[in-house]
């Protein structure tokens, strides 16, 4: 924590948040009532508070620090890369996204193999619908309710969950199907299996009353996650790869939640054997966040529409020295240190089993799903009629009272309306794991006090 002594450290966070409230318009916010925490320190999977208490991150912040806080070899590669070149205009070649484009080529599935790089992930998702229009000559794309895919203007109208009403201005070409949600599900079915059939029928309906010779692309999360890590039941995915070929549709996989390890794969994708999307768009994970950074990995097919044509779309910071010096960094570390392999290990050892037996005890739990270190927590008023905790769209008191329980004992969580999201670095030990457990395990209490 800054500051040479705790004093000090003390006032120096009341300066940083009174200029905050002072200057400092936040996103997605109502200004007048917001109490940002000041964040002082970090390392791994803790970070520090003004007051200098430690809180285990279970949000991986914005589910972007897979590597975790401060890793020694990404600050490093930072470092160096600052003091040797800060920045290019990207149509130069460097050393350093070079590197990251092959690292990231090296992981993906199937044969994409050629990377455009973007500022974050809403930036990747307005060009990979760019490249997909271009490259089919179509205007239409269909998009999942009950997603997220990015606050610019594209990006926010293709998002499914609420964040799109008062952004929603009728952007033509743009349309919205149901995925695949048993807990809810959408087509009356009581199995995995026919709620996948059901699904993909829906979305074929969808394609033909849309229009094939319309449609330019389906987009979707291959695990979606703000709007509630609900894992996609087998088949799906491949049924939908199977629709964009019958129908002439580009695949995009959204993975700038889901990829870089977070499900304990390289890309969530790939826990779906077999399923090669037409581009992937990505960011969070490929450098941690420690430098903004996303992209879009593009197919042998898409990238050759390009070859005698300009693609008409760029950015002055696509592949910015420092942030792709920080993926090279991110992505060798976590091969070298096996961090994917840790999150799936985890997630199968110690989280999701800790979460199911959280679910016998706590009657507020409705539901638990997710892989790796991508956790959902669905909370529920009763479990007969699986009430949400709060609306779709909104909060309630129980919800802020839970979260700020978990708080209070030391456990930072990503919240979204009912949900409390379980999404720790992939760095996460076993005993790191357990300890977060039983900080949750105690805000819990607070959500079954709320039930009846
Ligand atoms: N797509 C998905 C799946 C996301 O989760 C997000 C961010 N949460 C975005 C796109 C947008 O990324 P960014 O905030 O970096 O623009």
């Amino acid at each position: 924590p800054q500051g040479s002594t705790p004093e000090a450290a003390r006032e120096q966070a009341a300066r940083t948040y009174e200029l905050d409230r002072k200057h400092v318009f936040h996103s997605w916010s109502a200004q007048a009532a917001l109490k940002p925490m000041v964040v002082t320190a970090a390392q791994g999977c803790y970070l520090w508070d003004g007051d200098g208490n430690r809180l285990l991150d279970f949000s991986s912040q914005m589910v972007n620090t897979n590597i975790g806080h401060q890793h020694p070899k990404v600050v490093a590669a930072i470092q160096a890369q600052a003091a040797q070149l800060c920045t290019v205009a990207p149509a130069h070649a460097t050393a350093a996204r070079s590197e990251a484009a092959r690292l990231i080529a090296e992981r993906t599935p199937g044969d994409l193999d050629r990377i455009f790089f973007t500022n974050g992930g809403a930036d990747a998702v307005e060009h990979a619908v760019r490249m997909a229009r271009l490259h089919t000559g179509r205007p239409k794309v269909l998009a999942r309710y009950r997603s997220y895919h990015g606050g610019t203007d594209t990006a926010v109208n293709l998002t499914g969950d609420p964040r799109r009403w008062p952004n929603d201005h009728g952007t033509a070409g743009i349309v919205h199907f149901f995925g695949p949600f048993l807990y809810r599900s959408r087509f009356h079915a009581s199995d995995e299996a026919q709620e996948c059939e059901r699904a993909l029928e829906h979305l074929e309906q969808t394609i033909i009353f849309e229009g094939p010779s319309t449609i330019a692309a389906i987009i979707l999360e291959s695990v979606p996650g703000t709007a509630g890590i609900m894992v996609p039941p087998p088949g799906y995915l491949a049924g939908v790869r199977e629709l964009c070929d019958r129908y002439g549709i580009v695949f995009i996989a959204d993975e700038v939640m889901c990829g870089f390890g977070r499900t304990g794969k390289w890309f969530a994708i790939e826990n779906f054997a077999g399923v090669v999307p037409d581009l992937i768009s990505f960011a969070k994970g490929v450098n941690s966040g420690y430098v903004p950074l996303g992209g879009v990995a593009i197919s042998p097919r898409i990238a050759a529409t390009f070859d005698d044509r300009a693609y008409p779309g760029g950015l002055t910071y696509s592949g910015h020295p420092l942030a792709t010096a920080a993926a090279a960094a991110t992505i060798t570390a976590m091969a070298e240190e096996r961090i994917v392999e840790n999150a799936a290990q985890i997630g199968a050892t110690v989280l999701g089993p800790g979460l199911r037996e959280l679910a016998e005890r706590h009657p507020s739990i409705g539901d638990v799903r997710g892989l790796g270190v991508f956790w959902a927590l669905e909370l529920v008023r009763d479990r007969e009629t699986r009430e949400p905790l709060a609306p779709y769209g909104g909060t309630s008191q129980a919800m802020i009272d839970t979260v700020a329980a978990a708080k209070a004992a030391g456990l930072l969580l990503f919240v979204n309306f009912n949900r409390l999201h379980v999404v720790p670095p992939c760095t996460i030990t076993e005993a790191e794991a357990k300890e977060g457990l039983a900080l949750l395990d105690q805000a819990l209490t607070v959500a079954d006090g709320y039930l009846e």
